[in-house]
Formats: C-alpha cells, sequence, structure tokens
C-alpha cells in the first residue's frame, strides 16, 4: 500500500507565529532582535518623538527614543526633562501672545 500524503497540520501552515519571548513583541516568526509596536506623538505621524522596546538576545530590553536607548530609570527622567521643557516650550507661546497685545517681540 502506498503512503497517503500528511494531512497539513495546522502549525505547518504559513500562519504568523507570536514570539514566544517577550509579551510586547511584535514581531513573528523566528527572530532573535524582539520590537514593541512604536508610540508615537500625534496619529499617523513618526518621527523624532517615536518610542519603542527593543531586546536584542539575552540582552536586557531597553526603550528606544530620541535616538537614545534607556533603562526604565533613564526613560523617566527623560521624560521629566521633557515636561519641563515642555513647559518652557509653551511659554514662548504666551510671550508671543502677549507681545502681540503689546506689540513687543519676545
Ligand atoms: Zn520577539
Amino acid at each position: 500500500m502506498m503512503a497517503q500524503p500528511r494531512p497539513e497540520a495546522p502549525a505547518d501552515r504559513c500562519e504568523p507565529v507570536p514570539c514566544s519571548t517577550h509579551a510586547w513583541c511584535v514581531i513573528q516568526g523566528r527572530h532573535e532582535d524582539h520590537a514593541s509596536a512604536p508610540t508615537r506623538a500625534g496619529a499617523g505621524r513618526g518621527g523624532l518623538l517615536d518610542a519603542l522596546v527593543l531586546a536584542s538576545g539575552a540582552d536586557a530590553p531597553t526603550v528606544g527614543f530620541l535616538d537614545l536607548d534607556l533603562s526604565p530609570a533613564e526613560l523617566r527622567q527623560q521624560c521629566r526633562d521633557l515636561r519641563a521643557h515642555l513647559d518652557k516650550v509653551e511659554a514662548l507661546a504666551d510671550a508671543l501672545d502677549a507681545a502681540d497685545r503689546g506689540g513687543e517681540r519676545p
């Protein structure tokens, strides 16, 4: 009797296989470098403020942000610094509005 072709098991099909190492990783299939989905400032805009979790091999995961690889503590400090900076940036708008009302430029 000739061997019959074996029915294809579900795992043999080309279905995406989620990452088995990190729950936050969005890369599917076999891979060594892991990445989360990026967080972006503003809908559909990518760029300078994009942030995502990254890990390579057995290295501890970091967050890629502002062209830096940051630990959780470093990321929190970076966020504190940016919040303080954004207050100063927004104050420029207030200064400009005030100058427009008074006829002066900051
Ligand atoms: Zn992964």
